[in-house]
Formats: C-alpha cells, sequence, structure tokens
C-alpha cells in the first residue's frame, strides 16, 4: 500500500474519531445541562416561595384586622344596647365614652385596612407574576430536557456504528505503528492528527514552513506539526 493511500485511511480514522467524539461529548453535556436547566429552575421557585410567603403573611394581617373590627362592632353595639338601659347619668357619660373611643379606633384600624388591602394587591400581582414565570420556565426547561434525552438516546445507538464503521476502517489501514502513533497523540492531544489545505495547522494554528508543507502535500512520510505534534494530513491527498 503507498504511504498516501493510508493517509487517506488515517485521515478517514480522524473523520470517524470527530464523529465519535462529538456524541461523546453530547453524553457528557446532556446531564451536566439538565443540572443547568435544574439550578436556574430552583430560583425561580424560591422566587415564587418569597413572594407567596410575603402575600400569605399581608393576608393574614388582613384577618387579624377585619377580626378586630368584628369585635370592636359587636363591643359598639353593645355600648349602644348598654347606653340605652343606662338609669344613672354616670353611667350614660362612662358608655358615651367607650362609644367615642370604640368608634375612633374601628375608623383607625379601617383605615389600616385599606392600606392591607392594597398592599395585598400588589403582593398578588407580584406573587401572580413569580408564578407565571416559573411555570414558563418549567415549561421550557421540561421541552428542552425531553429534547436533549432523545437526542442522547439516538446518539447511543449512533455511537455504536460509528465504533464499528471506526474498527472497519482501522482494519483497513494495516499499518499498526501509524495508528499507534496516531492514537498515543489523540489520547495525549484530544486529536491526532490536522488535516491541513494552507500552511497552517488546522488544530493549533501554527504556520507550517513551506519547505514541511511541500513534504506533507508529497505524502511520503509521517509529517508532525512542529508546533503540536499532530500528523499532519493533505486535504486533497491524490
Ligand atoms: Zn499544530
Amino acid at each position: 500500500m503507498e504511504f498516501a493511500d493510508k493517509m487517506k485511511i488515517l485521515r478517514e480514522i480522524f473523520e470517524k474519531d470527530k464523529e465519535i467524539d462529538k456524541i461523546k461529548n453530547l453524553e457528557k453535556r446532556v446531564p451536566e445541562q439538565i443540572k443547568e436547566f435544574e439550578k436556574i429552575l430552583e430560583d425561580f421557585k424560591n422566587n415564587f416561595e418569597k413572594e407567596k410567603k410575603f402575600f400569605d403573611e399581608i393576608d393574614e394581617k388582613r384577618r387579624e384586622l377585619e377580626k378586630i373590627i368584628d369585635e370592636k362592632k359587636l363591643n359598639l353595639e353593645n355600648f349602644n344596647r348598654r347606653k340605652k338601659e343606662s338609669h344613672t347619668n354616670e353611667e350614660f357619660v362612662i358608655l358615651q365614652g367607650e362609644i367615642e373611643k370604640t368608634g375612633e379606633a374601628i375608623s383607625k384600624t379601617e383605615d389600616e385596612l385599606l392600606e392591607v388591602y392594597f398592599e395585598k394587591d400588589e403582593a398578588k400581582k407580584k406573587m401572580d407574576e413569580a408564578k407565571n414565570i416559573m411555570e414558563e420556565k418549567m415549561r421550557f426547561f421540561e421541552k428542552e430536557t425531553e429534547a436533549l434525552k432523545k437526542e442522547l438516546d439516538g446518539s447511543k445507538e449512533d455511537l455504536l456504528i460509528k465504533e464499528d464503521e471506526r474498527k472497519r476502517i482501522i482494519a483497513r489501514l494495516k499499518d499498526e505503528n501509524l495508528f499507534r502513533r496516531y492514537s498515543r497523540i489523540k489520547e495525549s492531544r484530544g486529536t491526532g492528527a490536522s488535516i491541513i489545505e494552507i500552511s497552517e495547522c488546522a488544530e493549533c494554528h501554527s504556520t507550517i514552513p513551506p519547505q514541511l508543507f511541500a513534504e506533507v502535500r508529497n505524502c511520503n512520510r509521517i509529517i508532525v506539526c512542529q508546533s503540536c505534534g499532530r500528523i499532519l494530513i493533505y486535504k486533497w491527498i491524490e
């Protein structure tokens, strides 16, 4: 087998490896992405919980004030009844004083309650808004997660096919030394070769001297990038 043919096969291996690495990268990326979604969602959930707690507190305050007003109104009725039934002037004056005091207290509490109603409306608006955003994000992440999982499921089968294809290409190479060398570089650098069409390494982007570039094009022996050590393969081998 001519050396150029070996390099063509090595180029095929390189390209297959790139496809395989892309799938493997996906397998790593998907769980990370899902975790990231969960983290973001947690923030939106916490925000909603915070707004809900605030709303509940205000609503509790509203209930308390309404209860106070009801009680005071009952007192007022009581005082008025007793005033009608009073037998002494002294009793009448005391009850009249209580009635005025209670009336003032009711009116003050009602003012407070009005303020609370307003706060409650505002808090409800904020709470509903936080809920809408949270639910919207939940729906979005659910859809995204499903799509990612589907992609991952498909890729598992794809990976088996591509690894099988890779084995077949390697079997055609029939040059253990070349393959070993390629594998060693791949192991340490992530990729074992660099496919070039100009005098620049496609992987590390360093310049390839003209003489070396000419040799890569001629394709008679293994040439490695002087900078990154990857096997240089000319993209358009004849
Ligand atoms: Zn390089």
